[in-house]
């Protein structure tokens, strides 16, 4: 018998279409008024949009969010959140915008609502990511966790199509190191396997026909299935892998994951029986999860993302640096084969 701990799931989740019209009742249930909406350049009209429909608990919009959080942006957004006399954040998008929502939500003990409009998976977790100089840190403390995320699917529907298969991939790969991580649990196992078989059934139906409302729900609720496990588990390999490449390569983000999420788990399925579940939604773990990323479009090679070989070379050593917990030990032989492979996009057996 192997025991465990339940941590439990701190955030309320409200899930559905046309759910950004609860966005409202759940500031005002937090017992505030004035809320700041966040999100990228792109989406500034959604984020428009969302401040209309809050009215007057609207204090304003902050639409500068950019990938990975970096701390010059932090800074003007919080001089707009405190010139706004805002009391909490909605943000609504994908990871950089959560990321954003999270970074403030820190540094002022600020009430957090999630809107997000990806599978990538930051909404419900304690992880934040920051860059500054150059350099990416990443952090976990209770008071980065939304306080409420708002799923409504009709944000999906304009999801490009690259991002829809990079981020689905992305969210696997929570689910993925959440059956091996050394604090699993049978909750989160059971929402792992489950967003993988919602992914699996669900993804050719998105890809197919993008404004499919049912497909696009099977596959958000498994990215927050996704998100939620991630929250609550010890990352490791892949995380770590996809940690350096974006780091230190400037490697894009869903990207990265979905390239690396069949080799690395092809790597630890040698180490642990955790995996059995994966293989039988994919027909094995490496080769079923890379038939199912090429099926769907996904990139399959680190060489398309403008990493030569030496970077490989230099990336193995960095991933060596520091020791983690993985289910298969490893060197940094071992790593900077599995890289040659996802570099040359071959198929993991
Ligand atoms: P993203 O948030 O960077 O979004 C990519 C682009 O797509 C942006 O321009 C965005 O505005 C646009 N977009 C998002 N949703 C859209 C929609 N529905 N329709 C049209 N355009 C849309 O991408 P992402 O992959 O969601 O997030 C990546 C970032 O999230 C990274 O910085 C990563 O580190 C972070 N992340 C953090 C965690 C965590 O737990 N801390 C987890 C996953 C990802």
């Amino acid at each position: 018998m192997r025991g465990f701990t339940f941590p439990g799931i701190h955030s309320r989740v409200v899930f559905g279409a046309g759910t950004l019209d609860k966005v409202g009742e759940e500031v005002a249930a937090l017992g505030h008024g004035r809320a700041l909406v966040l999100s990228t350049a792109n989406q500034a009209d959604q984020a428009e949009d969302l401040a209309k429909r809050l009215g007057s608990a609207a204090a304003g919009t902050f639409t500068e969010a950019a990938m990975h959080t970096p701390v010059e942006v932090t800074e003007r957004a919080m001089e707009a959140f405190s010139a706004a006399g805002a009391d909490c954040l909605v943000s609504i998008g994908g990871g950089s915008t959560i990321g954003l929502g999270k970074a403030i939500a820190t540094r002022t003990g600020a009430d957090h609502v999630a809107v997000p409009t990806t599978y990538a998976g930051s909404e419900m977790t304690d992880i934040l990511g920051e860059t500054k100089d150059g350099a990416k840190t990443t952090r976990r403390d209770v008071s980065i966790r939304p306080e409420v995320v708002v799923y409504d699917v009709d944000l999906t529907l304009t999801l490009p199509a690259d991002l829809t298969v990079t981020s689905a991939l992305n969210a696997i790969a929570h689910g993925v190191e959440a059956l091996y991580a050394p604090d699993a649990n049978p909750v989160l196992s059971l929402m792992s396997l489950e967003a993988m078989r919602r992914f699996k059934e669900g993804l050719p139906v998105v890809a197919r026909e993008p404004g499919n409302r049912e497909a696009r729900a099977k596959v958000l609720e498994g990215a927050w299935y996704c998100s939620t496990a991630l929250g609550y588990i010890t990352m490791a390999l892949h995380h770590k892998l996809a940690h350096v490449l974006g780091g230190s390569f400037g490697t894009p983000h869903a990207e990265t994951h979905a390239i690396l999420i069949p080799h690395t788990a092809a790597f630890n399925a040698e180490g642990t029986d955790a995996l059995d579940g994966v293989a039988e939604i994919f027909g094995s773990v490496g080769g079923g999860l890379w038939d199912f990323a090429r099926d769907a479009g996904a990139p399959m090679k680190l060489a398309d993302l403008g990493m030569s070989e030496a970077d490989l070379d230099k990336a193995a050593g960095i991933a060596v640096q520091n020791s983690y917990s993985n289910p298969r030990p490893f060197n940094e032989a071992d790593i900077r084969e599995l890289l040659q492979a996802a570099w040359e996009g071959r198929r993991p057996a």
